[in-house]
């Protein structure tokens, strides 16, 4: 049923140990935002895990951690709803 599940999530792991900041409850703990098309040049499998993010909305640096979704901070959601 969950085919390549296990492939995909070892692929996830490598890219995390990879990344140069430390990884903790889930997150990477980036201190300079990145934008969605950064994250994805950079890999594309681990592109909601960044905890610093630029929101596609409105360029601001939002904390995933305290808001916002995806790739748009907590303020542009709640504009959109
Ligand atoms: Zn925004």
């Amino acid at each position: 049923m969950r085919h390549g599940g296990w492939e995909m999530e070892t692929e996830v792991h490598k890219s995390l140990e990879n990344v140069p900041y430390p990884f903790h409850n889930g997150l990477i703990q980036n201190d300079e935002s990145i934008n969605l098309q950064s994250a994805k040049d950079y890999d594309s499998l681990i592109i909601l895990r960044w905890r610093k993010r630029e929101c596609k909305s409105c360029q601001e640096s939002f904390d995933i951690a305290a808001e916002g979704m995806m790739y748009k901070c907590g303020v542009c959601i709640d504009e959109r709803n």
